[in-house]
């Protein structure tokens, strides 16, 4: 029988390579997108050309009655869920003093209330069978302190935080709860910058360039797989060196 992971954000850049990743190894996927209709509509048939089944439903995150029915929709259609990615998230370029209460509010609804919401809906589940694996997704930003970022730096440390407080809580039930801090990726999230400035934060990079959704997508799928059997509580950096 298949597994089923639950992925949010998953229409467009590191969650649909996740998405793809996941469905290339076997799994059945159910996510969700806020906008991008197209492009999860392209998912579904993409990932059930590979064979497995897909649901990609239009969910946004902060709202709770609309995550309470993807993950029952999720159980109805395929079963429990085996693992949950926690991936969709907002950025925003702002001084600090520029950035007004509703920006503020907004960065912690989606990047921090809404993982809280998802997981605290597809928890029970995995409690009852006393097995299951959650990925957050933070940043190297939430590591070291992004400039011009403030809230995006504060929301992806809260990340870490409720993801090693969450490994903790949750380890003697058989739930694993690991994270992902990506470095500089190349999606439409960074289409705020410049050439300029991608170039520069690859220079700033060992490895010598910026990374791709794919290789964060491998991480992710290793901390949900059984090879992480042993590994909770922890943040996998996948920034070509960046942050060390
Ligand atoms: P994208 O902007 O390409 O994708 C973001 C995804 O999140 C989209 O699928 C978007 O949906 C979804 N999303 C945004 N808000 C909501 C919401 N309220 N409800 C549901 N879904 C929502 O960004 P990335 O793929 O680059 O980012 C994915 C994750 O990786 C984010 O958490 C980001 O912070 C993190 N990250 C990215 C880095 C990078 O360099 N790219 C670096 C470090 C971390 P829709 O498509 O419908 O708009």
């Amino acid at each position: 029988m298949s597994r089923a992971v639950l992925i949010t954000g998953a229409a467009r850049g590191i969650g649909r390579a996740c998405a793809l990743k996941f469905a290339k190894e076997g799994w059945d996927v159910i996510a969700c997108y806020a906008r991008a209709q197209h492009a999860a509509q392209s998912l579904e048939q993409e990932i059930r050309q590979m064979g497995m089944q897909c649901r990609c439903l239009q969910v946004d995150v902060t709202d709770r009655a609309a995550v309470h029915r993807l993950v029952l929709l999720a159980q109805a259609e395929f079963g429990a869920l085996d693992a949950v990615v926690c991936n969709a998230g907002i950025a925003q370029q702002k001084l600090f003093a520029d950035i007004t209460e509703d920006d503020w509010d907004h960065m912690f609804d989606v990047n921090v209330k809404g993982m809280y919401h998802v997981i605290h809906e597809a928890l029970p589940q995995m409690l009852d069978r006393q097995a299951g694996s959650i990925v957050t997704i933070s940043s190297v930003w939430g590591q070291t302190g992004g400039s011009c970022e403030v809230h995006y730096s504060a929301s992806k440390a809260a990340v870490i935080g409720m993801t090693k407080a969450l490994a903790k809580e949750l380890g003697l039930s058989g739930i694993r709860v690991n994270c992902v801090a990506p470095g500089v990726i190349d999606t439409d999230m960074n289409r705020m910058h410049g050439e300029d400035v991608m170039h520069a934060l690859a220079e700033d990079t060992p490895l010598g360039r910026n990374g791709t959704p794919e290789e964060v997508a491998d991480a992710v799928y290793w901390l949900a797989s059984d090879q992480a059997r042993f590994v909770t509580g922890q943040v996998i950096g996948v920034n070509g060196g960046f942050y060390i």
